[in-house]
């Protein structure tokens, strides 16, 4: 029997760890799992198991030296001469042990969702431990080695001959996903981010549209430092309608990274939990009235793993499961077992304090500049009507 969404984990996607004290930190999808249990928002038998992925589908979007450097890496054989030629050994995105096959697990991860969705055992699917989407075809970056969804859209691709839409609501701009697919018609990217003026990785212009046949299916949306709830949320919801209504993709793919949260230490917007609410829930809808259903969903970047991710993410599943967004009191058991371990106060509520911070005195000149950023990437696809 088909099931409405299936849940992409094992213990072996948290060997991608680079250090305990680097902030990218996979315990964020044990503190997730953790919670929709106690919340019985989740069975056994909701959760699959990833596969790694293989060689060749690696290759279907990473250049072959840049995959033996990195297994090379993960032995200790690879310096930092060499290492830094190819984004690793660096501060951001250091070597650790194992290195190749804790990244080609988490793209295994994503391709399975894959197969779960379009051989119809899943109606949607979940990856947390995907959205890996500084990744380039050569080259590491921004914590990212393997670029699970550049790699997931080519086996889309091949495997099923799907057009993919995919939007990113990673506080960063989704880059290696865009570049990967600069080219390419048949994959339109979608991303909404902090604006890269004082944000890695500093790209996702308004005015990076695509290349040659791809020219016109890449979307960016650089939003300004302290943007808040409303005008994220309108900007999220008008430039997915407008452009799946326009792209009419036959499988949506969504990278949910949770560090647009006012909490998260790495970015500058003002994101809370209500974005978090509706993010999901419009994927689900759009993914329903273009694509029969077909929605595969990632994680990404969240660096605030005790009081953002885990509630953020939650949110993705109850969406999946279409059930009604949890409200009140977190679990009682679930804050007893963690509280202890972080090192501040959990949020006890799935909703959070409110307000959460001071008003921000440029509010409205914030409001304005973001919904010109929208006018000016929606032009193309409002004004000249390109047909597909
Ligand atoms: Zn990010």
């Amino acid at each position: 029997m088909k099931k409405d969404a299936v849940f992409i984990f094992s213990e072996e996607q948290l060997g991608y760890s680079f250090s305990d004290t680097h902030p990218f930190n996979q315990k964020r999808i044990v503190l997730t799992l953790d919670l929709l249990k106690n919340m019985h928002a989740i069975h056994d038998k909701d959760i699959v198991a990833p596969r790694i992925a293989t060689d060749e589908e690696l290759l279907l979007v990473h250049e072959p030296k840049f995959v033996e450097i990195v297994k090379q890496a993960g032995k200790g054989e690879v310096g930092p001469e060499v290492g830094s030629v190819y984004g690793i050994g660096t501060e951001d995105t250091p070597i650790f042990s194992n290195m190749h096959e804790a990244s080609a697990m988490l793209v295994g991860g994503t391709l399975t969702a894959v197969d779960e969705v379009m051989q119809n055992r899943a109606r949607y699917a979940l990856n947390l431990g995907g959205g890996l989407h500084h990744g380039f075809q050569g080259k590491a970056s921004g914590f990212c080695v393997y670029n699970d969804s550049s790699v997931a859209i080519r086996y889309l691709q091949k495997n099923y001959n799907a057009s993919v839409l995919y939007i990113d609501t990673d506080a960063h701009h989704g880059d290696g996903v865009q570049w990967t697919f600069y080219d390419d018609p048949d994959v339109c990217t979608l991303s909404i981010h902090e604006t890269g003026r004082y944000l890695f990785p500093g790209t996702g212009h308004v005015t990076e549209r695509g290349n040659g046949k791809g020219y016109g299916t890449s979307f960016n949306f650089p939003i300004d430092a302290f943007t808040e709830d409303e005008s994220f949320l309108s900007i999220y919801e008008t430039a997915f309608r407008e452009v799946a209504e326009w792209f009419k993709p036959d499988v949506i793919l969504t990278q949910n990274g949770a560090d647009a949260h006012y909490f998260d230490p790495l970015t500058h917007l003002y994101g809370t939990m209500e974005i978090y609410k509706e993010i999901p829930r419009l994927a689900r809808e759009l993914a329903e009235e273009y694509c029969e259903g077909r929605w595969i969903a990632v994680g990404g970047g969240g660096y605030d793993i005790w009081r953002v991710v885990p509630r953020a993410w939650s949110h993705i599943w109850y969406a999946m499961k279409q059930l009604p967004a949890p409200t009140g009191r977190l679990p009682e058991a679930w804050l007893n077992k963690w509280q202890s371990e972080a090192p501040v106060p959990l949020i006890e509520t799935w909703e959070d304090p409110n307000p959460l911070y001071k008003p921000i005195p440029r509010k409205l000149e914030i409001e304005e500049k973001n919904a010109q950023v929208m006018d000016r990437s929606l032009h193309y696809i409002r004004s000249e009507q390109q047909p597909r």
